[in-house]
Formats: structure tokens, C-alpha cells, sequence
């Protein structure tokens, strides 16, 4: 805390993890005795960098990049690149310690990593962002490969990023390699990456549901805020399950469409011409918008899949989720609840699912895509959304039987934190103190 004071994410993030490891560490005497919760909280390297770029009036811009290679324990770095004006090292540093947990739970050989910067895309051109994605990759590149660290999408880097990102890395490397994930189909991109997270969300929130309540989607009124990459997909799959999902959101309002979501408006505006959600209101009769985010936790429902940010869900939401009648929060987005919000859930019995388990699905496929490119085969879309829900049922089985282990039954926080970092903590024993 001392160390990294001026952090309140990354610090909130470590906290809540090891808040629930005391009987993991009780049981486990080596891992004081190598010191591996203080190695796992301090970066193996944090790089910062400038990158600067010609907009389209012909001004120069600066912007700041970072890459967190957190940690290697059990794999390269592997973890997304988030573009967004909220971005500090605080930020990436609570992504890439998450990262570290989920992708260990996935049970593929994965490492942890964060990157991005704090450039805003909105209102920028297409050449503005390529210039943008090509200064950013002229420096990142000397950091990054495919058996070292291998970035992928996050908050605003979709395949249009990714795609430049690729096109700078080759050019200057003269090397064509599985160095991103998340890459279109004809250059080396995995089907079902772009559903991963959102189906990965549902497949693992229907598998809770149904081995702790016998209970499933079907019939479930389903708030889900966001309208990104992970919103949208893990829309498609809820109502795919049964549910009847109300909502959608961005970060100027949130919409509320009681006779339940049309998902072809929704992808309709925010991936055919990256429109504002407020749109959907005028297109769709009966719809209402509202300004500003908080008001999506009071719409009344059984199920909320936040898929939009960090800390988008407060103690009072929580409050005013669980009082409509909400039994069960799994989370798309990375931390989107507050500690508040969790003991708000925990007090009322929520069935919770925490980020680093239940949007795993994303770099469970990304670690996919790795082994095809490696392999040079493409696997058909059933096959990957296959693995993909047998991950997804594996991490809820894994995280039920750590929580038993270590004495809370039945509390998927708990399971998730204890199964990633076991993983994780004996790989670095067996390595040595370094
Ligand atoms: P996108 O950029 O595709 O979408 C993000 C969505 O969240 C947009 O609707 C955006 O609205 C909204 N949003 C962003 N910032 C804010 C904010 N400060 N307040 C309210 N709404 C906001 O990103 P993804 O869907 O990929 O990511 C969403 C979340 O899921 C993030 O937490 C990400 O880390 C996490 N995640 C993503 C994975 C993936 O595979 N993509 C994997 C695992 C986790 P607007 O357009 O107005 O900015």
C-alpha cells in the first residue's frame, strides 16, 4: 500500500483477492516462505511510453502508453489493450493482477498482462486511428511476441485496431507470428473470439445457476448494461437461454425496452456505424432512454450481467438490485462492482459471480486462437463455442470445489481467487525466488 498508494484500482483489486486467500495461505506454508503473495503484486515489468501521432489536421498528438507483464509463472503475458481516456498505470495494473487469476482458471498456459492508453477514440477518423495504432505498435513491439507476451482487444480495441496493430507488428518485425489475439478471420482470427466473452459469460452464469439453484435462464427478466463487444454477446446468448434481457446502455444513457432488447438495433448502431444507444429509442417504438448510467440498477429484475466497466455498480445499486428482486449478478466487465456492492450481494445471498471467473471466456478463446495459429489450422465455430462451454462449466466446477477445500462452500469469489492463485503460487515456488 505504501508502494503504491496513488493506485486506488490496482489497490482495490489486490485487496478483495487477498482478502479471501487467509486459509489458502494457512494451508499452504511454502507460499509465505517464498514470498509469493509480495512477488505477486509487484509487476515482473511495468513499461510507460510515449506515443505520438499526426492527426488529421496535421497536429501532432501525445499520448501515453503502458504494457504490464505481470505475470509469466504459467505462460507468456497474455491479456487485452484498452484505449480510453481513463487509463493510468492504476488501471492497467488492476487488469493485468485479474488477469493473472482468470487466466490460470482457464486452465490454459497462460501468463498475466494489461496494456493500453489513455487515446480516445471518439470523434476520431479511421487514418487518425490507424496513425494512432501504428505509433503505439512502433514501441510496443520491441516488448512483445509470441512466446513473450501476447496482447489482445479490450474497451475500444476491436478487430479495426487489432487488424492495424498486426499490419505495423509485421511490418517491422518482417515476421508473421501469433503475436495478438483477436485478429480477423483471413489473417489468422479464431471463429467465435468476438461472441467468447459474452456466450462465455452466459455458459458459465447458466452453469452456476443450475448446480447451486437448479435453476436456469428460462423466463429471466435480464438487465445487462453496456452495448460493446461483451454486452452484445452475451445479450445474443442470454435470449438464445430464455432470458428476457430489458436493457442496454453506453456511457451517456441507458435504455429500457420492457417488451425485451431488438439486439439487430442494438448491433445495428453501435457496429454498423458506432452510434450513440440513444438511437434505439427513436427507432424502436416504445422504448424509453434515460441519461447518465446509475438508473439501469433500479430497473426490477432477476438477473444483471454488468458488461460496461470498472465500478459501474455501488454499494447503493447493489442496494437497489437486490431490493427489485435481483438473485443473481455474474459480471461481463472487469471489477464492475464496488467492495460495497459485493457486501451488499453476500448479505442478501446473491448468487455472485466474480469477472475473473465468469468473463473468462475471452482469453479462454484468445488462448485458443494461440493454439491454432501455433498448429496453422482453423477450427470450425462449433468447436471453439464447444471448448469454450466446457471451460466455462470446468471454472464454476473448479471454483465450487477450491471454495469446499478452503472452507466456504458454495461462494464462487472465494473458489475463483483460491483455484487461479494456487495454480499460479506453486508454479513460482517450483521456479525459485526470482
Ligand atoms: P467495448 O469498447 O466494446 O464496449 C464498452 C461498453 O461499455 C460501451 O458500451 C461503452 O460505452 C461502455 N463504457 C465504457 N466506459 C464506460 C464508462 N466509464 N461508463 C459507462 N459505460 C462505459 O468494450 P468490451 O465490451 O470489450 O469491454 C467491456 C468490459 O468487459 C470491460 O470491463 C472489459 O475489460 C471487459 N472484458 C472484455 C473482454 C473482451 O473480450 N472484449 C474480455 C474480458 C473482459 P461508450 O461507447 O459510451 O464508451
Amino acid at each position: 500500500e505504501k508502494r503504491d498508494g496513488d493506485q486506488p484500482e490496482f489497490l482495490q483489486a489486490v485487496r478483495e483477492v487477498f482478502e479471501t486467500l487467509e486459509p489458502v495461505v494457512e494451508k499452504h506454508p511454502e507460499y509465505e516462505a517464498n514470498g509469493v503473495l509480495e512477488r505477486m503484486v509487484e509487476p515482473e515489468r511495468a513499461i510507460k511510453f510515449r506515443v505520438a501521432w499526426v492527426d488529421d489536421k496535421g497536429k501532432t498528438q501525445v499520448n501515453r502508453g503502458y504494457r504490464i507483464e505481470f505475470n509469466s509463472a504459467i505462460g507468456p503475458y497474455k491479456g487485452g489493450l484498452r484505449f480510453h481516456p481513463t487509463v493510468t498505470e492504476s488501471v492497467v495494473k488492476f487488469l493485468g493482477f485479474e488477469q493473472i487469476l482468470k487466466n490460470s482458471l482457464t486452465g490454459l498456459p497462460m501468463g498475466g498482462g494489461k496494456g493500453g492508453s489513455d487515446f480516445d477514440p471518439r470523434g476520431r477518423s479511421d487514418g487518425e486511428v490507424m496513425r494512432f495504432c501504428q505509433a503505439f505498435m512502433t514501441e510496443l513491439q520491441r516488448h512483445i511476441g509470441q512466446f513473450t507476451d501476447v496482447p489482445a482487444g479490450d474497451i475500444n480495441v476491436g478487430a479495426r485496431e487489432i487488424g492495424y496493430l498486426f499490419g505495423q507488428y509485421k511490418r517491422i518485425r518482417n515476421e508473421y507470428s501469433g503475436v495478438l489475439t483477436g485478429k480477423g478471420l483471413e489473417f489468422g482470427g479464431s471463429l467465435a473470439r468476438t461472441e467468447a466473452t459474452g456466450y462465455g459469460l452466459c455458459y458459465y452464469t447458466a452453469a452456476a445457476m443450475r448446480t447451486l439453484r437448479n435453476d436456469s435462464f428460462e423466463g429471466k427478466t435480464t438487465v445487462v448494461s453496456g452495448s460493446g463487444n461483451v454486452a452484445i454477446f452475451a445479450t445474443e446468448k442470454a435470449q438464445e437461454l430464455g432470458a428476457k434481457v430489458v436493457t442496454c446502455s453506453d456511457s451517456n444513457g441507458y435504455i429500457y425496452d420492457s417488451e425485451g432488447i431488438k439486439l439487430d438495433v442494438v448491433k445495428d448502431i453501435k457496429l454498423g456505424h458506432r452510434g450513440r444507444i440513444k438511437e434505439y429509442a427513436d427507432r424502436v417504438p416504445g422504448a424509453e432512454y434515460h441519461e447518465g448510467g446509475k438508473g439501469i440498477w433500479t430497473v426490477p429484475c432477476d438477473i444483471a450481467l454488468p458488461c460496461a466497466t470498472q465500478n459501474e455498480i455501488d454499494g447503493e445499486s447493489a442496494a437497489m438490485l437486490v431490493k427489485n428482486g435481483c438473485t443473481v449478478v455474474c459480471e461481463g466487465a472487469n471489477m464492475p462492482s464496488t467492495p460495497e456492492a459485493i457486501e451488499a450481494y453476500q448479505k442478501a445471498g446473491v448468487l455472485y459471480g466474480p469477472a475473473k471467473a465468469a468473463n473468462a471466456g475471452g482469453v479462454a478463446v484468445s488462448g485458443l486462437e494461440m493454439s491454432q495459429n501455433s498448429y496453422r489450422l482453423s477450427w470450425t465455430f462449433e468447436e471453439v463455442d464447444g471448448k469454450l462451454k466446457d471451460i466455462m462449466e470446468d471454472i464454476v466446477a473448479n471454483s465450487l470445489a477450491a471454495a469446499k477445500e478452503y472452507g466456504h462452500e458454495g461462494d464462487l469469489m472465494v473458489g475463483a481467487n483460491a483455484a487461479g492463485f494456487v495454480k499460479v503460487a506453486n508454479a513460482m515456488v517450483a521456479q525459485g525466488i526470482c
